[in-house]
Formats: structure tokens, C-alpha cells, sequence
């Protein structure tokens, strides 16, 4: 088996250990899936985020462990030459939603989410990507000029308007035609350039850069306007990241390869992953911390990417990379941090945490960051993943199941509190919350711009 990503590090998983059940086939990939020790944790429906497809459905063929024993089956040979373009094994993997909550809430850390992008990328290796999630997928291509952008725009809000329309998207596409498709902003995020001469943002103690993700860019503008307001306001020199000199698509966003990686295009998310390494090389060099705003964009950078085989920087970066809130509340304990916040006057905001924000235990910077406003009454809500999951969620045999991941806890608890501002940093979870109950969530870094004294 040619692996697709990266599982070198599983190498000695299971040495030594008579009862580790490691598939006959697939190398170090097969260890990553015989981590699972069978100890059934997933079938109870821990606190927290695992596994959200399971805690709807509830088949134990849909929780992790349910998922890792047709994988092990498959790797042993029962499902004949090609396991992966089995349906057997895509129908095991089909609700996943790569959450990472077994990642982080598996007694063994099982990463089926990384799993399941191997096993996509085997499937589309050996029957081709699928029209859907070619479309999907290339969204930061759609958006790259402004004739396509604005072409891409027009269609969408067409599509949205026209109930003719999304029927024949669905019958064609598969795209769900009872959600709506995020429309591009009038105009996207325009990024403030470094001064002349100067290579952006390597040169002081308190600059940083400020990585403005496809979501963020073309849909929601605002928020990296707003995240570069406060950095600014707190006292930093904010660069936004800039393609390299000797980029193929100079006038092409940068973009962290997500919407790739997560349909299985590896060898497209390594592309785009080479572009942002090569832009960001001289603040790698420079130590340089680098802010971006979407959970599954940043920890991409600190997760995904090190399966992608890119050597030594993406460590580098993995380990340079900061969520908003993260790096605010880094700076804040290092006393590093000059801002003045002014009560909002709100009542008690919900927040919705994305689920790779709470894989990788970034939630409590964000409370860190919350308590840094005065008078500000906040509450957590306890919720499994809000269910959209990028594409997930408007794909049209998954828009149902998305909705219900959505009502198990999430919907219901800001439903009980109709007059609650909602927060959530997710870009998803934001469509989803606009979707099921007809809310406005908002990224912290707004509300940390509302808060600004000025
Ligand atoms: S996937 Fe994790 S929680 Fe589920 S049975 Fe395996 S080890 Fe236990
Ligand atoms: S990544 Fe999420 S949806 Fe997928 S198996 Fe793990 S907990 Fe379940």
C-alpha cells in the first residue's frame, strides 16, 4: 500500500504487544488503526465531543471503534484486492465527520479524522474524485480572480433565490437543495501591505502575522478586519501574510489546503500547504508568532499538516501557529498585552466552541480571552459538533443527519435562550447556527473589537 499521508509515526505503535490485532496490510497506516484497544469508551457517549454520528444514530458501526473494526477487516484482506474502493469501508467511514473528538477523548487518541482522509484518498486514487467534491474542494480556486469570484457570487445567490435551481443542484450535484450555500461578501478582505523594502512582519519583538484564511477572507471579511484592529490595538505590528516572490499564483489568497485535505485531494492540500510554507519561511526563520481565526484552518497547520510530509518547517510552524484567542491569551500572561476593554452591555453570550478547538484543549484560552472583557457574562455550552463539518452538512444525503447532530444538544440549549448573543469561531458553526435557529454568532475577535476603547 502507497500511503497517501504520512504515518511514520505510528512506526513502533503496538511493538511488543502480542494482543495489538495489527492488519496483515498497510504498514504504519495499519497501526494508527490498531491503536483502538477496544475498551468500547465511544459506545457511552463520553462528556464531550465523540462521537457525534454515534450519538446520533446510535450503531455502534458509527462510533470510532465501530469504524476500526471494518478498517481492520479491510486491511486483513476480507474485502479482496481494493479494500478501499469497497463500499463496505466508505459506508463505515460515510458520518464521519472528522471531528478529532477521538483524537483527543479516546483513551488511545484513535485519529480517525486523519484516518479517514487516507481512506478517501486511497478511494479517489483508485476511482477518481468524485464531481462534488472536486467543486467543493477547489473553492479557493473558484474565488482566486475577481471575474470568478464575482461569477461564483452571482451563481450562489441565483441558486439560494431559485427553488428550480437548488433542485437541479441536488439532482446533479448532490448539494442539498434545502440548505443554503454561504455567498462571497460584496468585496473580500483586503490585506494591508508591509512597507516597502521590508519582508512582512520579521523584523520586531512585537510583530506578528496575521494568516487570513479563504473563510474568513471572501465570506466573512469583517473578522480579519476586526482581528487585525485588535492586534493593532494591543500594540502589535500586524503583517498579513503575503505569497512568496516566486509564487505561480501571485494574485491567488493563500490558503491552508483544508478544504482539500478533508475530501481526500491530498497531493492538491500539499500543494497549497508548499505555497504557505514558502510565503511564511522568512517569519519561521524570524520566530515570528503567526494569528489566524479558523479552527480548522490553524489546526490544520498544527495537526494535518505534519502527516503531509513536508519536513522539518511544518514542525516548525506547528509549533509557531496561534489561534486568535490563543495568541491574546498568551500575550496577556507574558504581561505582554495593552488592551483596553469597555463593558458591552450585553446579556449572557452562549458560546459554541469548534470541535478542533476543544481537541486541542484550546478552549480555555478562549474563556482567558472572555474574562478579559469587563462585566462580561459568558457560558459554554455543552455540545458534541455542531454537524456541518465543512461540506458535510450540505451534501444532500447528509443534510438531515447534519441537522440532527446539530439538535442533540447545540440548537436546543440557544433555542432556551432566545435573547443570548451567540459566539463561535467556527466558520461551519456559524452556518449551522444561522441555519437551524436563526441566529448571528460572532468570532471573538469582533466582540473584542466592540470592546475596544475608541
Ligand atoms: S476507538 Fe478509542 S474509545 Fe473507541 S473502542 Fe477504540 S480505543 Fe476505545
Ligand atoms: S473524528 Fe469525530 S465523527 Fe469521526 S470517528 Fe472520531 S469522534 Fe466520530
Amino acid at each position: 500500500m502507497r500511503h497517501q499521508l504520512d504515518w511514520t509515526a505510528y512506526e513502533t505503535a503496538g511493538q511488543g504487544d502480542a494482543y495489538a490485532g495489527i492488519p496483515a496490510s498497510g504498514g504504519d497506516f495499519a497501526k494508527a488503526v490498531a491503536v483502538c484497544i477496544n475498551d468500547q469508551l465511544c459506545l457511552r457517549k463520553p462528556k464531550g465531543v465523540m462521537c457525534p454520528s454515534f450519538r446520533v444514530t446510535d450503531d455502534p458501526a458509527d462510533s470510532p471503534g465501530g469504524r476500526v473494526k471494518v478498517l481492520k477487516a479491510a486491511l486483513n484482506g476480507e474485502f479482496g484486492e481494493q479494500p478501499f474502493a469497497d463500499d463496505r469501508l466508505a459506508a463505515a467511514m460515510d458520518l464521519c465527520v472528522g471531528c478529532k473528538g477521538c483524537k483527543r477523548e479516546c483513551a488511545n487518541q484513535v485519529d480517525m479524522a486523519a484516518i479517514k482522509i487516507e481512506v478517501q484518498a486511497q478511494r479517489n486514487a483508485c476511482q477518481g474524485i468524485p464531481r462534488r467534491d472536486r467543486l467543493f474542494a477547489g473553492l479557493p480556486r473558484w474565488l482566486r480572480g475577481r471575474h470568478s469570484r464575482r461569477l461564483l457570487r452571482g451563481l450562489l445567490r441565483w441558486r439560494n433565490r431559485s427553488p428550480w435551481l437548488a433542485k437541479l443542484g441536488e439532482r446533479w450535484l448532490g448539494i442539498a437543495a434545502r440548505r443554503r450555500l454561504p455567498e462571497p461578501a460584496d468585496q473580500p478582505y483586503v490585506s494591508a501591505l508591509a512597507p516597502p523594502g521590508e519582508i512582512a512582519g520579521v523584523s520586531g519583538e512585537r510583530d506578528v502575522i496575521l494568516f487570513v484564511d479563504t473563510f474568513a477572507r471572501h465570506f466573512e471579511p469583517e473578522i480579519a478586519a476586526a482581528a487585525h484592529a485588535v492586534l493593532t490595538a494591543a500594540g502589535y505590528r500586524v503583517s498579513t501574510l503575503q505569497a512568496a516572490p516566486d509564487d505561480a499564483e501571485p494574485e491567488r489568497a493563500l490558503c491552508c489546503g483544508r478544504t482539500y485535505l478533508s475530501l481526500g485531494q491530498v497531493d492538491a492540500a500539499r500543494q497549497e500547504a508548499r505555497r504557505l510554507q514558502a510565503a511564511l519561511r522568512p517569519a519561521l526563520a524570524a520566530g515570528t508568532p503567526i494569528v489566524g481565526l479558523e479552527p480548522s484552518c490553524i489546526l490544520s497547520l498544527r495537526d494535518d499538516h505534519l502527516k503531509l510530509g513536508l519536513g522539518e518547517e511544518a514542525l516548525a510552524l506547528s509549533k509557531q501557529v496561534y489561534l486568535f484567542e490563543e495568541f491574546i491569551a498568551r500575550e496577556h500572561d507574558r504581561k505582554r498585552l495593552q488592551l483596553d476593554l469597555k463593558p458591552l452591555g450585553r446579556p449572557k453570550t452562549l458560546v459554541h466552541g469548534h470541535c478542533h478547538q476543544k481537541a486541542v484543549g484550546a478552549m480555555k484560552a478562549l474563556r482567558k480571552v472572555l474574562r478579559l472583557i469587563p462585566e462580561f457574562e459568558f457560558e459554554f455550552v455543552e455540545a458534541s459538533c455542531c454537524g456541518m463539518a465543512g461540506h458535510f452538512g450540505l451534501e444532500a444525503e447528509h443534510a438531515e443527519i447534519s441537522l440532527r447532530m446539530a439538535e442533540l444538544d447545540l440548537l436546543p440549549a440557544l433555542r432556551a435562550a432566545p435573547e443570548a448573543p451567540v459566539l463561535a469561531n467556527g466558520f461551519s458553526c456559524r452556518e449551522q447556527i444561522r441555519a437551524g435557529c436563526d441566529r448571528a454568532p460572532r468570532h471573538v475577535a469582533v466582540l473584542l473589537r466592540d470592546a475596544l476603547m475608541v
